[in-house]
């Protein structure tokens, strides 16, 4: 089916990304795992060939097209894997805050060099101490001069290790009442002196994906490199968590998609008791329950997405898809693993990895239960 929000165009870059990463991704993803890390170079022959950030404006490097685009490179990379989704972090989670709140001179300072790989940006909110309740963060930023001073530990951030770039969650008064008020953005750059790494945390799936600790200790970050307004930045964070939210459901419907075109395909050519395994009831059954639930999440998702594309306040619809599309993707994943048997469960078969890397989006961009605090709260409960 054709996505409503979708043209030719979009269409024709959807085919030419596929090629390229059949080329680029397809063939190396099975090392990349192994590896534990996806080379930097993957990254520069996307900004090469556009596939970074390319709805920023063309002053600063990208095409200025719209967020239709994105969808595609989000739905391309998750069919290779979830893996990659540190890419689409980078294109449509961490860019945007610079390039919504940033000035002039931090945008010309960043942007060119984030669209063409050769800056990888993160995202650092979570605490070894606290993950959904983002207003207790504890990490410090304490202005001194023409420097904010930054103390604190992060945890969880994916591309961690590989960054660049790195947008800070921090309290620059941690006195505030309520404490919300109390939190702002700062960038800190690759090489500031008092930042480290710590840890590349050993994960249950997305194996290629780097996710890091980072520590900061007298870090001494310009005072320049203040996103936006002081205080402002839990503001800034919801404003745009709607994108990010939007981009885990994307990535779950596909993978759910690409589950059950699998799936189909293994149970039609596995044979049992004389005949293909497709042909029991309960196999018709589970895929046709499946292939409902799947119909229905690619519904509600599009129409979101093109509201979405229209500048939309869409949070608690996007918080249902969120929880309800990681969640149906996580039973999906049970279920094809469950249709495929034995070799189900090994590792030369998609369908393993798969079962390893979905559980994950009910946990990051907000818990699944964050979700229903938040759509509680917007039903007037
Ligand atoms: C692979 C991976 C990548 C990640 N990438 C990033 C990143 O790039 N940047 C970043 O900042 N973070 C990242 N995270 C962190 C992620 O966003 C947090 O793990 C998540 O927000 C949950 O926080 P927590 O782990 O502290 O869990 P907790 O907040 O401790 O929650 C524990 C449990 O309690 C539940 N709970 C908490 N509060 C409530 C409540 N009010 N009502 C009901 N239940 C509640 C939760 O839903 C959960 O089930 C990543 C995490 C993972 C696993």
């Amino acid at each position: 089916m054709k996505h409503p929000y979708l043209t030719d165009d979009h269409e024709i870059f959807r085919k030419s990304l596929r090629k390229f990463l059949e080329k680029e991704a397809y063939p190396f993803y099975e090392k990349w795992e192994e590896e534990r890390m996806i080379p930097r170079s993957f990254w520069t022959k996307m900004g090469e060939q556009g596939y970074l950030c390319p709805d920023i404006d063309e002053q600063y490097g990208g095409s200025e097209v719209d967020w239709g685009f994105a969808v595609v490179i989000n739905e391309e990379l998750e069919r290779v894997g979830s893996g990659l989704v540190g890419v689409g972090l980078h294109n449509d989670i961490v860019v945007p805050y610079i390039t919504a709140y940033g000035t002039d001179e931090q945008k010309k300072r960043w942007l060119p060099k984030c669209t063409t790989g050769e800056m990888i940006t993160a995202i650092a909110m979570t605490e070894p101490g606290t993950g959904s309740d983002l207003a207790n963060i504890q990490t410090n930023a304490i202005l001194d001069g023409d420097h904010y001073i930054l103390n604190g530990q992060k945890t969880f951030i994916t591309n961690g290790i590989q960054s660049d770039l790195i947008v800070v969650a921090c309290k620059t008064d941690p006195k505030a009442n309520p404490k919300h008020k109390g939190v702002s953005l700062l960038v800190v750059e690759r090489d500031t002196p008092g930042f480290s790494r710590g840890r590349k945390l050993n994960k249950v799936g997305l194996h290629c994906q780097d996710t890091a600790e980072l520590i900061f200790e007298d870090c001494r970050v310009p005072k320049e490199n203040l996103l936006g307004e002081e205080g402002k930045g839990f503001l800034y964070l919801m404003e745009k968590l709607q994108q990010e939210r939007l981009l885990v459901a994307i990535a779950a419907q596909t993978a759910s998609e690409v589950m059950l075109k699998q799936t189909i395909e293994y149970v039609k050519s596995r044979e049992a008791f004389g005949k293909p395994v497709s042909k029991f009831q309960n196999t018709q059954f589970k895929i046709v329950e499946m292939a409902t639930e799947i119909e229905m999440g690619r519904a509600f998702l599009d129409q979101l997405i093109a509201e979405h594309i229209e500048g939309k306040d869409i949070v608690t619809k996007v918080s249902m898809a969120k929880w309800k599309l990681t969640d149906s993707a996580r039973k999906i994943a049970a279920e094809c693993m469950q249709l495929h048997g034995g070799y189900g469960y090994m590792e030369e078969y998609e369908i393993a990895r798969r079962f390893r890397d979905i559980p994950v989006a009910s946990i990051y961009a907000g818990t699944n239960e964050i979700m229903k605090t938040i759509i509680a709260k917007n039903l007037g409960l």
